[in-house]
Protein backbone atom coordinates (compact mmCIF):
# COMPACT_ATOMS: atom_id res chain seq x y z
CA UNK A 1 0.00 0.00 0.00
CA UNK A 2 2.74 2.45 1.30
CA UNK A 3 4.49 1.24 -2.24
CA UNK A 4 1.81 2.58 -4.07
CA UNK A 5 0.89 5.88 -2.23
CA UNK A 6 5.28 7.06 -2.92
CA UNK A 7 4.68 6.19 -6.53
CA UNK A 8 1.47 8.20 -6.60
CA UNK A 9 3.35 11.37 -5.22
CA UNK A 10 6.19 10.80 -7.60
CA UNK A 11 4.12 10.80 -10.54
CA UNK A 12 2.07 13.90 -9.06
CA UNK A 13 5.71 15.33 -8.68
CA UNK A 14 6.95 14.61 -11.73
CA UNK A 15 3.60 15.85 -13.32
CA UNK A 16 3.82 19.43 -11.75
CA UNK A 17 7.09 19.95 -12.65
CA UNK A 18 7.06 18.65 -16.13
CA UNK A 19 3.65 19.58 -17.78
CA UNK A 20 3.36 23.66 -18.32
CA UNK A 21 0.02 23.57 -18.00
CA UNK A 22 -0.17 21.57 -14.38
CA UNK A 23 0.00 25.29 -12.96
CA UNK A 24 1.17 23.51 -9.29
CA UNK A 25 4.67 25.60 -9.04
CA UNK A 26 4.10 28.15 -11.56
CA UNK A 27 0.88 29.42 -13.26
CA UNK A 28 1.86 29.98 -17.00
CA UNK A 29 -1.01 31.22 -19.64
CA UNK A 30 -1.15 28.21 -22.13
CA UNK A 31 -4.15 29.83 -23.79
CA UNK A 32 -6.29 32.77 -24.57
CA UNK A 33 -10.02 33.00 -24.72
CA UNK A 34 -12.23 29.67 -26.39
CA UNK A 35 -14.81 32.20 -27.24
CA UNK A 36 -12.30 34.18 -30.14
CA UNK A 37 -11.80 32.54 -33.33
CA UNK A 38 -8.20 33.17 -33.12
CA UNK A 39 -4.55 31.42 -32.06
CA UNK A 40 -1.38 32.74 -31.74
CA UNK A 41 1.87 30.36 -32.98
CA UNK A 42 5.33 30.67 -30.78
CA UNK A 43 8.69 29.33 -31.99
CA UNK A 44 11.26 28.36 -29.46
CA UNK A 45 15.20 28.03 -29.25
CA UNK A 46 16.43 30.69 -31.92
CA UNK A 47 17.45 32.79 -33.61
CA UNK A 48 18.84 30.36 -35.87
CA UNK A 49 20.94 31.25 -38.67
CA UNK A 50 19.41 29.16 -41.42
CA UNK A 51 15.58 28.73 -40.21
CA UNK A 52 14.36 31.60 -38.48
CA UNK A 53 15.01 33.62 -42.06
CA UNK A 54 12.87 30.88 -43.94
CA UNK A 55 10.19 31.13 -41.06
CA UNK A 56 10.30 35.04 -41.18
CA UNK A 57 9.62 34.43 -44.89
CA UNK A 58 6.80 32.59 -44.35
CA UNK A 59 5.54 34.47 -42.37
CA UNK A 60 5.63 38.01 -43.70
CA UNK A 61 4.21 36.45 -47.80
CA UNK A 62 1.11 35.32 -45.18
CA UNK A 63 1.16 38.65 -43.37
CA UNK A 64 1.32 36.86 -39.70
CA UNK A 65 2.94 37.68 -36.72
CA UNK A 66 4.49 35.26 -34.21
CA UNK A 67 6.44 35.37 -31.15
CA UNK A 68 10.20 34.08 -31.21
CA UNK A 69 11.07 33.09 -27.26
CA UNK A 70 14.92 33.40 -28.20
CA UNK A 71 17.73 31.79 -26.32
CA UNK A 72 19.98 34.53 -24.86
CA UNK A 73 23.67 33.12 -25.86
CA UNK A 74 21.98 32.65 -29.49
CA UNK A 75 20.95 36.25 -29.04
CA UNK A 76 24.58 37.90 -28.86
CA UNK A 77 25.96 35.68 -31.76
CA UNK A 78 23.32 36.82 -34.39
CA UNK A 79 22.09 39.82 -32.65
CA UNK A 80 20.60 40.74 -37.02
CA UNK A 81 18.57 38.35 -36.36
CA UNK A 82 16.95 39.70 -33.57
CA UNK A 83 16.72 42.88 -35.05
CA UNK A 84 14.62 41.54 -37.64
CA UNK A 85 12.43 39.51 -36.21
CA UNK A 86 11.51 42.69 -33.98
CA UNK A 87 11.17 45.50 -37.13
CA UNK A 88 8.76 42.75 -39.41
CA UNK A 89 6.40 43.22 -36.10
CA UNK A 90 6.78 39.98 -34.55
CA UNK A 91 6.74 39.72 -30.20
CA UNK A 92 10.53 38.73 -28.97
CA UNK A 93 10.25 36.68 -25.46
CA UNK A 94 12.61 35.37 -23.23
CA UNK A 95 13.94 31.51 -23.08
CA UNK A 96 16.94 32.27 -21.08
CA UNK A 97 20.24 32.74 -21.64
CA UNK A 98 21.95 29.18 -21.45
CA UNK A 99 18.54 27.18 -21.87
CA UNK A 100 20.84 24.89 -19.89
CA UNK A 101 19.83 20.89 -19.35
CA UNK A 102 20.19 21.54 -15.84
CA UNK A 103 18.43 24.59 -14.87
CA UNK A 104 15.60 22.97 -13.09
CA UNK A 105 18.71 22.10 -10.15
CA UNK A 106 19.82 25.80 -10.03
CA UNK A 107 19.38 28.53 -7.14
CA UNK A 108 16.50 30.97 -7.93
CA UNK A 109 19.44 33.44 -7.83
CA UNK A 110 20.97 32.04 -10.27
CA UNK A 111 17.88 31.16 -12.29
CA UNK A 112 17.24 34.92 -12.41
CA UNK A 113 20.25 36.04 -13.43
CA UNK A 114 20.35 34.02 -16.71
CA UNK A 115 16.76 35.18 -17.38
CA UNK A 116 17.73 38.97 -16.66
CA UNK A 117 20.70 38.67 -18.68
CA UNK A 118 18.75 37.58 -21.67
CA UNK A 119 16.98 40.84 -20.81
CA UNK A 120 19.78 42.69 -21.12
CA UNK A 121 21.10 41.56 -24.62
CA UNK A 122 17.60 42.20 -25.91
CA UNK A 123 17.73 45.25 -24.87
CA UNK A 124 20.73 46.42 -26.21
CA UNK A 125 18.96 45.49 -29.58
CA UNK A 126 15.95 46.74 -29.72
CA UNK A 127 15.39 48.71 -26.72
CA UNK A 128 12.84 46.96 -24.62
CA UNK A 129 12.49 44.64 -22.19
CA UNK A 130 10.50 41.29 -22.75
CA UNK A 131 8.07 40.53 -20.38
CA UNK A 132 7.22 36.68 -21.85
CA UNK A 133 8.87 34.24 -20.57
CA UNK A 134 8.88 30.42 -21.77
CA UNK A 135 10.55 28.36 -19.20
CA UNK A 136 13.19 25.65 -21.29
CA UNK A 137 11.76 22.58 -21.49
CA UNK A 138 8.27 23.74 -20.55
CA UNK A 139 9.96 22.54 -16.73
CA UNK A 140 8.26 24.82 -13.75
CA UNK A 141 9.32 24.34 -10.33
CA UNK A 142 9.60 25.96 -6.89
CA UNK A 143 12.73 27.87 -7.57
CA UNK A 144 12.23 29.11 -11.40
CA UNK A 145 8.48 30.44 -9.31
CA UNK A 146 10.53 32.24 -6.99
CA UNK A 147 12.61 33.44 -10.13
CA UNK A 148 9.81 34.63 -12.36
CA UNK A 149 7.01 35.94 -10.16
CA UNK A 150 5.91 39.81 -10.25
CA UNK A 151 8.92 40.02 -13.20
CA UNK A 152 7.77 38.32 -15.85
CA UNK A 153 4.69 36.34 -17.52
CA UNK A 154 5.55 32.72 -17.90
CA UNK A 155 3.96 31.50 -21.02
CA UNK A 156 2.80 28.18 -21.77
CA UNK A 157 1.31 26.53 -24.86
CA UNK A 158 -1.78 24.37 -25.67
CA UNK A 159 -0.63 22.51 -28.73
CA UNK A 160 2.96 21.13 -28.64
CA UNK A 161 3.89 20.23 -32.57
CA UNK A 162 6.52 17.47 -31.19
CA UNK A 163 8.23 19.11 -34.39
CA UNK A 164 11.82 18.15 -32.20
CA UNK A 165 11.22 14.66 -32.59
CA UNK A 166 12.63 13.29 -35.57
CA UNK A 167 11.22 10.08 -35.98
CA UNK A 168 7.67 12.05 -37.00
CA UNK A 169 7.22 12.99 -40.45
CA UNK A 170 6.48 17.01 -41.25
CA UNK A 171 3.03 16.13 -43.06
CA UNK A 172 1.58 14.29 -39.55
CA UNK A 173 2.76 16.47 -37.55
CA UNK A 174 1.05 19.50 -39.44
CA UNK A 175 -2.13 17.42 -39.69
CA UNK A 176 -1.87 16.73 -36.05
CA UNK A 177 -1.79 20.09 -35.18
CA UNK A 178 -4.75 21.26 -37.33
CA UNK A 179 -7.07 18.57 -36.43
CA UNK A 180 -6.47 19.46 -32.90
CA UNK A 181 -6.64 23.36 -33.02
CA UNK A 182 -9.54 25.10 -31.27
CA UNK A 183 -9.83 28.90 -30.14
CA UNK A 184 -7.52 30.35 -28.08
CA UNK A 185 -4.83 27.45 -28.91
CA UNK A 186 -1.15 28.78 -28.43
CA UNK A 187 0.98 26.56 -30.57
CA UNK A 188 4.41 25.76 -30.02
CA UNK A 189 7.15 25.45 -32.60
CA UNK A 190 10.80 25.51 -33.02
CA UNK A 191 12.97 27.50 -35.49
CA UNK A 192 16.20 25.80 -35.09
CA UNK A 193 14.65 22.29 -37.02
CA UNK A 194 15.29 21.52 -40.69
CA UNK A 195 12.15 21.73 -43.00
CA UNK A 196 10.90 24.23 -39.82
CA UNK A 197 9.51 26.70 -42.94
CA UNK A 198 7.93 23.86 -44.68
CA UNK A 199 6.29 22.99 -42.17
CA UNK A 200 4.94 26.37 -41.14
CA UNK A 201 3.41 26.91 -44.62
CA UNK A 202 1.29 23.64 -44.11
CA UNK A 203 0.04 24.75 -40.27
CA UNK A 204 -0.75 28.01 -41.66
CA UNK A 205 -2.69 26.92 -44.54
CA UNK A 206 -4.82 24.22 -42.02
CA UNK A 207 -5.62 26.66 -39.44
CA UNK A 208 -7.06 29.26 -42.05
CA UNK A 209 -8.62 26.61 -44.04
CA UNK A 210 -10.92 26.35 -40.06
CA UNK A 211 -11.71 29.48 -40.57
CA UNK A 212 -9.21 30.26 -37.65
CA UNK A 213 -7.09 33.43 -37.66
CA UNK A 214 -3.68 33.78 -36.38
CA UNK A 215 -3.38 37.11 -34.23
CA UNK A 216 -0.38 38.17 -32.54
CA UNK A 217 0.66 36.33 -28.98
CA UNK A 218 -0.23 39.64 -26.44
CA UNK A 219 -3.27 39.87 -28.71
CA UNK A 220 -4.60 36.45 -27.99
CA UNK A 221 -3.84 36.72 -23.93
CA UNK A 222 -4.45 40.47 -23.98
CA UNK A 223 -1.13 41.38 -22.24
CA UNK A 224 1.65 43.36 -22.88
CA UNK A 225 5.18 41.83 -24.03
CA UNK A 226 7.64 44.65 -23.07
CA UNK A 227 7.66 46.59 -19.59
CA UNK A 228 6.38 50.37 -20.33
ZN1 LIG B 1 13.62 25.55 -25.58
Amino acid sequence: MLFIIISFVLLFLIWASADIRSGIYLRCICRGNRMEKAVALTFDDGPDPVHTPRILDTLKENNIKAAFFLIGSKIETYPELVKRIYDEGHIIGNHTYSHSGSYTLWSSDRIYEDIRKTNDVIYKIIGKYPIFFRPPFGVTNPLIRRAVKNRFDCIGWSIRSYDTLKFLKRDSISERIVRNIKNGDIVLLHDNREGSGLLLKSVIEGIEKKGIKIVPLDRLINKNAYEI
